[in-house]
């Protein structure tokens, strides 16, 4: 019996020694400690014994169990600083990962400046559907369904008399139409129109501004765009208006600046002329205050339009309009 108890302890202790997990010294203390363990079922058999050996062998299974119990503490306990000693050997002096941050589109960007200029100014933001009505984006705007105006702004048509918005002016019909003067309203959104090449897509940006009050006059309409100019491409930069054509506004006027790559001396982007195209504008047509109902010998009003892409490719050098939308992450992080 003492022999038996002697071996069961060496060979315990051996079998301890090549234990690395946790959980497998649980197993062993079971094998050998616990309810149904070796050591136990031998102190079972301790009533077989005579009656004068059962004392010191009794002793005995006590100082051996004393003694696993003592070792299987040890060895838990060092595994467990081993793992202590695991975690702490992650190297806090490595470089984090960067999540990286988002910003807004430079398209977004300019339209955003644009509309902070005019918004200093008094002027009021506002929106309207891209998927239009025939009747405000053309008719209303004084271009019937034959009229020739309606060439330049072919667009793409959801059935006959409903249109992606060629432009943002219907927006000023609505606002003329809801409500009296004075309004003094800029219209930022997307518009379309079947082009693309190196400086048209079939979709892109414009900033309308519409104002209408009781005597208006062009000087009115040339101070704030002057002014507008001035604070979008900097106090020095000249600038000149030109008499164009639009079916809604009579007159009207292109807005040229002094070429910003150039300086006027003459250039690819300018077309060797030595000025740039920036914006429409011009005196509210009498025919469109009477579409909406406001009277044309009390009232007078002006309105511009420009498109959002050839501000920003002027402002940032850009050469290609399609490089906005082709979503090139290299691209777009410059901005
Ligand atoms: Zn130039």
């Amino acid at each position: 019996m003492k022999e038996k108890l002697l071996e069961l302890k060496t060979k315990a202790l051996k079998e301890l020694e090549s234990v690395t997990e946790r959980s497998d010294i649980e197993r062993l203390r079971r094998r050998y400690l616990g309810r149904k363990g070796l050591l136990t079922l031998l102190l079972k058999r301790l009533p077989e014994l005579p009656k004068e050996e059962r004392p010191p062998i009794g002793r005995l299974v006590n100082q051996v169990k004393e003694e696993l119990t003592g070792r299987f503490q040890a060895v838990t306990d060092s595994l467990t600083t081993n793992d202590v000693k695991e975690v702490s050997a992650f190297d806090v002096t490595l470089p984090g990962r960067r999540t990286p941050l988002g910003h807004l589109h430079p398209i977004t960007q300019i339209t955003e400046e644009i509309c902070n200029v005019f918004l200093k100014l008094g002027f009021r933001v506002v929106q309207g559907p891209e998927v239009e009505l025939d009747y405000y984006n053309f008719e209303a705007l004084n271009m019937p369904k034959n009229h020739p105006a309606r060439d330049m702004q072919d667009t793409f048509y959801i059935s006959d008399n409903v249109v992606l918005r060629t432009h943002t002016s219907p927006i000023q019909i609505r606002i003329m139409e809801s409500k009296s003067p004075p309004v003094g309203i800029v219209a930022p959104g997307k518009v379309y129109r079947p082009d693309s090449d190196i400086s048209h897509t079939p979709m892109f940006h414009q900033v309308e501004g519409l104002l209408v009050d009781k005597g208006v006059s062009f000087g009115d309409l040339k101070g704030t765009l002057t002014t507008f100019v001035h604070q979008m491409f900097g106090p020095d930069v000249d600038l000149r208006f030109r008499p164009s054509f639009f079916p809604f506004t009579e007159p009207s006027a292109e807005v040229d600046i002094r070429c910003v790559v150039c300086q006027g001396k003459g250039c690819r982007v300018c077309s060797y002329s030595g000025w740039l195209e920036i914006l429409g504008s011009g005196m509210v047509d009498p025919e469109v205050f009477k579409v909406v109902g406001y009277d044309p010998e009390s009232i007078s009003g002006f309105a511009f339009g420009m498109g959002v892409e050839r501000i920003a490719m002027l402002k940032f050098g850009l050469d290609d309009i399609r490089i906005f939308f082709e979503n090139d992450i290299r691209f777009l992080r410059q901005f």
